[in-house]
């Protein structure tokens, strides 16, 4: 390929963005060249390389802004650590039909049985899958809608809120609201309701949100829009945290 043309591709996938083009067209010239490719086949490598090293990028910015507070997926989680737990419950959710569906997902568990792993490998899948996702813990989200409120700046924090098509919100439970805080995380269930995805986790049971709420009536209302479309799944098996100690604990020891 002559210099001057190869100067003009590269100008022009420039200009169009391709950068990928820009720095390897020479290179796939070869590649076409050795593999004495066919015209479609070589177009189809231009584009599927242009368009995999976009789609990486993008999975990565996206990660980035996630929150997320790591990467872990599925493939790292041992299911037969929770034996009660079937792993085609969370197959099936790894289909992520449910944000098609603009449904939810609600993790239960004490601590250490893998909640914010599960929601953590269902929101990377979600991401990779090209959907925008946010993940905060209740509290987190709480303190910076109440600050929000205090500056005129409500709505627009709460829409930052109600943007992503998966709101993952970790740790419901662990600190109870007031109510001003609970009508604050009414709202955001109710216009995220049959429009977004939600997927929380939760170390108490459904029966004990009046008492993280501080108020039965708002509990009701929030839970019955959560759970009008929700998968719930209990994982009621062994803290992993505690995974080796518990090996060293001699049987009828007290733990450490
Ligand atoms: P929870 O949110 O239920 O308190 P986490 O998801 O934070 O628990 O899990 C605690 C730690 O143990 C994390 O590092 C997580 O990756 C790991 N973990 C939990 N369950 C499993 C499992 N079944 N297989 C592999 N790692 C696990
Ligand atoms: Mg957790």
């Amino acid at each position: 390929m002559s210099t001057l043309t190869t100067t003009r591709i590269r100008e022009h996938a420039s200009k169009l963005g391709m950068t990928h083009l820009t720095d390897t067209i020479s290179e796939l010239v070869a590649r076409a060249e050795a593999d004495q490719m066919g015209y479609l086949d070589f177009v189809d490598l231009l584009l599927g390389e242009e368009l995999g090293i976009r789609e990486g990028r993008r999975f990565r910015n996206a990660l980035k802004l996630s929150g997320l507070p790591h990467h872990k997926t599925l493939d790292e989680f041992d299911f037969t650590f929770q034996p009660d737990l079937e792993p085609r419950k969370i197959r099936d959710l790894a289909t992520l039909e449910f944000i098609e569906r603009h449904a939810n997902v609600a993790l239960l568990g004490p601590p250490g049985v893998g909640k914010t792993h599960l929601a953590s490998a269902l929101a990377v899948a979600a991401c990779q899958a090209g959907y925008s996702v946010y993940f905060t813990s209740l509290d987190d989200m709480v303190r910076k809608l109440k600050i929000a409120e205090a500056t005129g700046r409500f709505n627009r924090q709460l829409t930052s809120y109600l943007r992503p098509s998966v709101l993952v919100v970790d740790e419901v439970g662990y600190l109870p609201l007031d109510r001003a805080e609970a009508n604050m995380v009414f709202q955001l269930v109710s216009r995220r309701y049959e429009r977004g995805s939600m997927i929380i986790t939760s170390n108490k049971s459904f029966a004990e949100w009046g008492q993280v709420l501080g108020d039965d009536i708002l509990a009701t209302a929030i839970l019955d829009r959560l759970l009008h479309h929700c998968d719930v799944l209990a994982i009621n098996g062994p803290s992993y945290r505690l995974k080796d100690r518990l090996t060293l604990v001699p049987k009828g020891e007290p733990m450490p």
